[in-house]
């Protein structure tokens, strides 16, 4: 760890079907020692998930607790299910020095962009947040990956690629937006991004 080279958060959002997994899967193998913020979610666990490594899956009981605790830096309701970041460990990795990665959708992103903007110059999330878009090359190709993926039923992609068409129009929210056309490019520029802000002299 280079204690000179400030610790970031980089917020990734996309629409489902984008790619935003595989790009940051790929960020975290590159670089291991980020710390991926797991989030809560009311949504059952899908196979192979685990809870406290994917998500931490909580009843829609045990999140509102959480929430009306203040433990969330956002939470939005995606898909018909809340999810929320919980703050402290976010917070914690950055007084450590390291990095921190958030995969979360557009509402989500807004509410810590606005946070990081009002906060104090003192606090970390204020000097290190980052956020990236990635946007597919096209509805039409999202529709093609959504059908080729084969997890949605098509009533299920219809609604997913109207609720890409909403998100997509606020791309221009973000500081940076990857179109994933091509994906060895899509995670150069993913890569590029974050080695960037990691400059002091640089990012936004
Ligand atoms: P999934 O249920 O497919 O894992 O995620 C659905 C959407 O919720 C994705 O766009 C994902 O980025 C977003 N998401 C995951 N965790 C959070 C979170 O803590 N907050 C917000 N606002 N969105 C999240």
């Amino acid at each position: 760890m280079n204690n000179l080279l400030r610790p970031i958060v980089l917020v990734v959002s996309a629409p489902s079907g984008a790619g935003k997994t595989t790009l940051c899967s790929r960020l975290r193998a590159e670089f291991p020692a980020i710390v991926y913020s797991i989030s809560c979610t009311t949504r059952a666990p899908r196979l192979g998930e685990r809870d406290g490594v994917d998500y931490y899956f909580l009843t829609p009981e045990q999140f509102e607790a959480r929430r009306a605790a203040g433990e969330f830096l956002e939470y939005a309701q995606v898909h018909g299910a809340w999810y929320g970041t919980p703050r402290g460990p976010v917070v914690a990795a950055l007084y450590q020095g390291r990095d921190v990665l958030m995969d979360i959708d557009v509402q989500g992103a807004t509410q810590v962009r606005a946070y990081a903007l009002r906060a104090p110059d003192s606090d970390p999330i204020h000097q290190g947040y980052v956020d990236v878009f990635i946007a597919p090359p096209s509805l039409e190709e999202l529709r093609r990956r959504l059908v080729r993926r084969g997890t949605d039923p098509s009533d299920a992609i219809e609604r997913r690629l109207r609720q890409a068409e909403t998100e997509m129009a606020r791309a221009g929210e973000f500081q940076h937006v990857i179109v994933n056309d091509e994906l060895d490019r899509a995670y150069a520029q993913l890569r590029e991004i974050y080695l960037r802000a990691k400059q002091p002299h640089t990012g936004h």
